[in-house]
């Protein structure tokens, strides 16, 4: 009798294991299905739940995976990451009044981590990519963004890799360890007046922000990086006449953004910085613009163009959606995957090919002069 009494109670136990097992997937299943819940990966972590951007992982840990079990709808099968800003860190080293992407974490993925993450677009069909901040060369040294862009043009092979920074921590070191491997260095400058940049909040210390500007400048000649500028035209600059160190820099291209609110970054009462003070008219910024006229590789971006044309990736690998007015992040695509994530994104496919955003992005395509 206990012969058969034991095999029969086994088999009864795991049967009734795997009917609960079952009821709770169905159950997760169907948590996940709906938009806007707050569910994290795990109870006790923070994983890229949809209102998760207050709680931060300690730097190092892993958010916990999500079960990839959602269904790709029509806008996720039609949409493609062409190209995608991931903004690895927070963490910068300059305090701009009306900085849109804050250091509300210190979060930064583990490298496997990040490099899973841009293999994954990658195979979703990216040709670009482009690292950003925060700064990207604050953490370990420019190391971890000196391994990204090795990897995705050595291994992965993506078109076009580039990187925004504001120029203060670059080395002649890095460019020798990782520029080959990089198409294109975009630096921020909003000023070429030391008191502007000092308003702006553009200046670490004593540091010139101009000095590392040039030096940065001779570097990508040096090591044949292709040069960008990027400006945001603000209350504090938008009188100024830049034509002519523009011209002696000579980057491969120019883009001038309008100071954009971002609810949560730069206004509202979660807000780390505020940009009120900083915005300025559409006028104004279409002034700016007409007086610089004369610049050929000078590529405008009002705040309609900019919005929603990009694909914005956080620190947890998360698409943020900016249509409200605010950044939404999605569940991370480490967890759910690239097409899910993309669901979330709010990314305006059309005003991205509206506004040039697929252009020249090799710097191989590029004949430049350096
Ligand atoms: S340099 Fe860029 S990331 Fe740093 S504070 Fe200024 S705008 Fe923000």
């Amino acid at each position: 009798m206990m012969e058969l009494f034991a095999p029969t109670a086994f088999l009864l136990c795991a049967a009734l294991f795997a009917f609960l097992l079952a009821i709770n997937r169905f159950r997760l299943y169907n948590k996940l299905k709906e938009p806007n819940n707050n569910l994290c990966a795990t109870e006790n972590t923070c994983c890229g739940g949809i209102n998760s951007l207050k709680c931060e992982l300690p730097a190092g840990k892993l958010p916990t995976r999500m079960p990839t079990v959602l269904p790709s709808d029509e806008y996720a099968e039609n949409v493609v990451p062409l190209s995608v800003n991931y903004h690895f860190t927070r963490k910068c080293n300059y305090k701009c009044g009306f900085c849109f992407h804050t250091a509300k974490t210190s979060f930064v993925l583990p490298l496997d981590d990040a490099k899973r993450g841009l293999e994954l677009l990658k195979n979703a069909g990216m040709k670009k990519i482009n690292f950003s901040g925060g700064e990207p060369f604050i953490v370990k040294k420019g190391a971890f963004v000196g391994e990204l862009v090795k990897f995705c043009k050595q291994t992965l092979g993506v078109e076009s890799v580039s990187i925004v920074s504001n120029g203060s921590l670059v080395s002649e070191r890095w460019f020798e360890q990782y520029g080959e491997f990089l198409d294109i260095l975009a630096v921020s400058c909003n000023s070429f007046d030391a008191d502007t940049n000092e308003k702006i909040g553009r200046q670490q210390g004593q540091k010139s922000h101009l000095i590392s500007l040039r030096s940065v400048r001779r570097l990508c000649a040096d090591y044949k990086v292709a040069f960008k500028l990027n400006t945001v035209v603000n209350t504090h600059n938008k009188d100024e006449n830049m034509v002519e160190e523009i011209m002696q820099l000579n980057p491969c291209r120019w883009k001038v953004f309008q100071c954009l609110l971002i609810d949560g970054e730069n206004t509202g009462p979660d807000a780390l910085r505020r940009a009120e003070s900083f915005v300025i008219t559409n006028a104004e910024f279409d002034e700016f613009l007409r007086r610089h006229n004369d610049v050929e590789c000078l590529v405008p971006e009002s705040n309609e163009k900019m919005q929603n044309s990009y694909l914005i990736l956080d620190e947890y690998m998360r698409f943020l959606d900016c249509t409200k007015g605010a950044k939404e992040p999605s569940r991370s695509l480490l967890d759910v995957g690239v097409d899910n994530a993309l669901n979330f994104s709010g990314f305006d496919e059309k005003m991205f090919f509206k506004r040039g955003g697929k252009n020249v992005w090799s710097k191989a395509d590029m004949q430049l002069d350096w």
